[in-house]
């Protein structure tokens, strides 16, 4: 880093404001967690420097065989980690990721049904403005009214009428666990491919907090990058006799030469998914968003499906009367980052919304606890209603965001002279 500081002190700056941002104040953004320093130092590598278009031993460049090591430790890692029979370990992200799986899995212009965008669902699950919602013909599953939950007789009905080539779950801001195995049985009845989209979860199934979907699905995307802890990246799991499909969808079908820093990282971060103290932070990590669902609930802000199974929760703030735009533009004001999120059947516009979702991956990694939880739900209630319009309002936010100063450096994510 000193070099960095000599060569280019304006970015300089930048990385060392950007520590300081991640250790004063709090993380809640349910798609974040820290790295650890190892797999940090393999992100920040001479790996990158190396161009290895194709796989392990089949490569179009020379000098690839320490790069060759690094792939096939991570594809092995993952393997045995999800136990799955086939990993590829290269896409760049999720939404690459997914590209892949639907190239490998579908034609365009094939019906794909997935969970609709205001129910949870993500860009790349058949949106207009995204490849999937552009050059195929998504039809959407919502979730109840009532519960808030996947219908799953909806989905059924949907698969029957209209005979999707591919089903897709696994959402960006669903609570609950997803029953894979009524999945399955739906996608059989309707001769459809199962694709899960784990991006949001696979740290947890990592860490055996939550079921895995691996034995279920054709196939299982994922990011590396979210609560797994790995370098922002994709993965790609599947039987055996689709993996030269995924393979070929991924190189050379969506992308050309991978990034063999990042695989290196995704391998560091794989090993490491695999230690007791791994299965621990996952599982407290879900104890924690119970804990903090618990404490807003009891501030009156409405749990979406009533509480979580998993490392997030969605909150409607109609009762509060505040919108999340607002809601997350308070929070940061007072050093909390979250990010709001529309409810299901939300009346207010996506940029306005009418929630917000929290994540406890970040918090967890930090070593915070459900006693930390309770804290964090106080202070996010008193940023909530510190309207900036009131002097009261201002003087309180600069309260709460004393307070977060003081908890979270309690917890610091990194030793301070490793910025
Ligand atoms: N799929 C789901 C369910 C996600 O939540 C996300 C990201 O939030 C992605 C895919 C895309 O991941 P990336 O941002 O790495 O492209």
């Amino acid at each position: 880093f000193a070099v960095l500081r000599r060569e280019d002190p304006e970015i300089a700056s930048v990385l060392v404001d950007e520590v300081a941002r991640q250790r004063d104040t709090l993380q809640l953004i349910a798609s974040e967690s820290f790295m650890s320093p190892a797999v940090l130092a393999a992100l920040g590598s001479t790996l990158a420097n190396k161009y290895a278009e194709g796989y392990p031993g089949e490569r179009y460049y020379g000098g690839c065989d320490q790069v060759d090591r690094a792939e096939r430790l991570a594809v092995d890692r993952a393997r045995e980690l999800f136990v799955a029979e086939h990993a590829n370990v290269q896409p760049h992200s999720g939404a690459a990721a997914n590209l892949a799986a639907y190239a490998a899995l579908a034609e365009p212009g094939d019906v794909v049904l997935a969970m609709g965008l205001p129910y949870g669902g993500h860009l790349t699950h058949g949106s207009k403005a995204n490849f999937s919602g552009k050059w195929f013909h998504p039809v959407s599953y919502r979730v109840a009214r009532e519960t808030e939950e996947i219908d799953y007789d909806e989905v059924r009905d949907l698969a029957l009428a209209h005979r999707p080539k591919l089903i897709i779950c696994g959402a960006t801001s669903y609570p609950r666990l997803i029953d894979f195995a009524r999945f399955r049985e739906i996608a059989d009845e309707a001769g459809a491919y199962l694709l899960v989209d784990a991006a949001h979860f696979i740290g947890l199934v990592a860490g055996r907090a939550v079921p895995s979907p691996v034995p279920f699905a054709d196939v299982v995307t994922a990011t590396t990058h979210k609560a797994l802890r790995g370098p922002r990246g994709g993965m790609i799991l599947c039987r055996s006799e689709l993996a030269q499909r995924i393979d070929k969808a991924v190189f050379p079908f969506a992308q050309g030469g991978p990034m063999m820093h990042a695989i290196a990282a995704k391998a560091v971060a794989f090993r490491e998914a695999g230690t007791p103290e791994f299965r621990g932070y996952a599982n407290q990590t879900v104890r924690n968003a119970r804990a903090l669902a618990a404490g807003l609930a009891a501030e009156g802000m409405r749990p979406v499906t009533g509480g979580t199974d998993t490392h997030l929760a969605v909150f409607d703030l109609r009762e509060v009367g505040v919108t999340g735009q607002e809601a997350e533009a308070r929070c940061a004001r007072a050093g909390i980052a979250l990010n709001k999120n529309p409810v299901p059947y939300d009346p207010e516009r996506p940029a306005v919304s009418s929630g917000i979702r929290i994540g406890t991956p970040s918090v967890t990694s930090q070593g915070m606890r459900e006693d930390e939880m309770r804290r964090i739900a106080a202070l996010i209630t008193a940023a909530v209603h510190a309207d900036p319009a009131t002097e009261d309002g201002v003087r309180r936010s600069g309260e709460v965001a004393a307070e977060v100063a003081n908890l979270v450096a309690a917890f610091p994510p990194y030793p301070r002279d490793d910025a």
